[in-house]
């Protein structure tokens, strides 16, 4: 393949991550699997789990049941087959996109909420979790960032996406940013940077809400302690906005 980007599959969630339906057309296909040219699904990626939904084309549909990046082809695997070329229509189930998309962006706020109170390096994070090791986080600091945390969904902030260049992007003496940067390849250089301005800027290439009014305030955050000075915290929204 002389042009890498030839067949890369566009990813329309990169831009909008709030589109629930677009058109494609399917560029590569197998058993119970296709590539497209373009899509709004969402694969596994960084913590958050894939999208689900329906593809429909002229004479048939097909189930999405979980998308896979490989290299820089979006595998979506079906319950049935669609060959290649047909154009098709595809709808993302919603509803758990959504919610995903609101813990995911809860965790980016709690980390830098945790951090700005001297939580310690963060060695984990998933949907619901946040652990942090070494760290002297106690229940006090944690009913705190509770406190902010609800405030600042309630002042319904809104995000700021921009690209920076490794250059551009001064971590400082931030010694856990500095590792981050370290983990991303050295041919990316174009940086997604998803900022909730004052509060907690990161790299990441996943899906966002708006607004932190979008998150949702939190139904409870728990604290536990585990050996070797570990802290693990669990995050719940509250699911009605
Ligand atoms: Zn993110």
């Amino acid at each position: 393949m002389s042009n890498p980007n030839e067949n890369a599959s566009e990813p329309l969630y990169v831009e909008d991550s709030h589109l629930k339906e677009f058109d494609a057309r399917v560029v590569k296909a197998g058993p119970k699997f296709v590539i497209l040219d373009r899509t709004a699904f969402y694969p596994e990626s960084g913590g958050q789990p894939s999208d689900t939904g329906v593809i429909t084309y002229a004479g048939g549909e097909a189930m999405v049941r979980k998308v896979m990046r490989r290299g820089r082809d979006i595998y979506h695997y079906l319950n049935g087959d669609i060959p290649v070329g047909t154009e098709v229509h595809g709808v993302i189930e919603w509803a758990p996109r959504h919610w995903n998309m609101r813990r995911h962006s809860g965790e980016h706020l709690l980390t830098g909420l945790f951090e700005r109170h001297g939580s310690g390096p963060k060695v984990y994070s998933d949907l619901e979790r946040l652990d942090f090791k070494p760290s002297e986080l106690d229940e006090e600091t944690v009913r705190e960032v509770e406190a902010e945390f609800n405030a600042i969904v309630d002042e319904d902030i809104l995000l700021r996406i921009y690209y920076a260049s490794r250059e551009e992007l001064d971590v400082g003496d931030d010694t856990r940013k500095q590792e981050f940067l370290e983990k991303i390849p050295r041919n990316v250089d174009r940086l997604r940077m998803v900022d909730m301005p004052g509060h907690a800027l990161t790299f990441c290439v996943g899906t966002h809400v708006k607004s932190t009014g979008e998150i949702g305030r939190l139904a409870k955050l728990a604290f536990s302690k585990a050996k070797k000075g570990r802290k693990i915290i669990h995050f719940f929204l509250e699911q009605a906005l």
